[in-house]
């Protein structure tokens, strides 16, 4: 294609790559300050049992906002400090951040955490990832990992030693955005999940579109003969939460029961739907 533009058509196509790269290279800077100025946050977002709204667990989601660049999607640095080779750094302190949060809330809530599909790839992920716990004092049993089947695809025999080693510790394992990636659903049979999340995608689409209620009726069908748990991730409005619950869906995330706070805020949270009987916390 570039050929038939001619020379200048490169030139201004080499211009925008180097234009990127600098943008990519800023960036990069920023977030590596960043992380060493305790900068980068984690939010929590609440997961619900569907049957009651009774608070299981919370998410930990990455937020980063920048002085100059504004707020940054994890979205985004993500995967660029995964391109960069930091993205174990950056994990480890939002683990230890998370982990530390999490200290005080009820004993019976669990946390999740996304692990990168680097992660996956790096034979060292269960024994920093337990290393951090041990260190928190965060009980293994109370984490669950998020995954995805692209990560799972990638270097399934490493990423397959990594989550056997982090499992035996006690930590739970989670399929995230379920029915998105290369899915194979032999590798639900191969791999030992305790959960799965089934995307915000089909949720999404469950109101006006009989496909989408089909897919997801089939997820919870197959996780039900798996022994799996089920998460409908991206829950905006009553009527998804009504359709999911009909559907047998067991639990739910999503702006409807809540979106991604501060660690204070996610407390204040806490206590104003608990109340504690004698000594112990229960959904109130
Ligand atoms: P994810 O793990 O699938 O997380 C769910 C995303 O959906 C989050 O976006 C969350 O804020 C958003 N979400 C939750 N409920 C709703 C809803 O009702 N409606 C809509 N429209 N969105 C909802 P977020 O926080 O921007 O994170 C994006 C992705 O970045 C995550 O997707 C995850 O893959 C990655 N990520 C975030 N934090 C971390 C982290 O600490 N480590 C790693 N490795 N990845 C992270
Ligand atoms: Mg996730
Ligand atoms: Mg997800
Ligand atoms: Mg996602």
């Amino acid at each position: 294609r570039s050929k038939r533009r001619g020379r200048g058509q490169i030139t201004v196509y080499s211009q925008e790559i180097a234009q990127e790269m600098k943008r990519a290279t800023h960036l990069e800077q920023a977030l590596r300050n960043a992380i060493i100025a305790n900068e980068v946050d984690v939010h929590f977002q609440p997961i619900v049992r569907l049957r009651d709204d009774a608070v299981v667990g919370f998410e930990a989601l990455a937020r980063w906002c920048d002085a100059d660049l504004g707020y940054v999607s994890p979205a985004v640095f993500v995967p660029l400090a995964e391109e960069r080779g930091f993205i174990d750094t950056l994990s480890d302190t939002l683990l230890r951040k998370a982990a530390e949060a999490a200290l005080s809330w009820p004993k019976e809530l669990f946390l999740s955490f996304n692990l990168s599909s680097a992660q996956l790839m790096d034979p060292k992920t269960a024994f920093n990832t337990l290393a951090i716990l041990n260190r928190t004092g965060f009980d293994p049993r109370r984490l669950e990992l998020e995954i995805t089947e692209t990560a799972v695809m990638t270097d399934a025999d490493t990423a397959q030693k990594i989550v056997a080693e982090l499992r035996g510790a006690g930590v739970r394992v989670s399929l995230d955005d379920f029915g998105t990636g290369q899915s194979s659903l032999g590798r639900l049979r191969d791999f030992t999940f305790d959960k799965v999340k089934i995307d915000r995608a089909f949720v999404s689409r469950i109101a006006n579109d009989k496909a989408s209620e089909h897919i997801i009726k089939a997820i919870v069908a197959m996780c039900e003969g798996l022994d799996l748990e089920v998460v409908a991730e991206g829950i905006e409005d009553f009527s998804e939460a009504l359709k999911l619950k009909a559907l047998g869906c067991g639990m739910g995330q999503g702006y409807f029961y809540g979106k991604p706070t501060d660690a204070g805020t996610t407390m204040r949270f806490l206590s104003d739907r608990y109340v504690s009987v004698e000594g112990r916390a229960v959904n109130a």
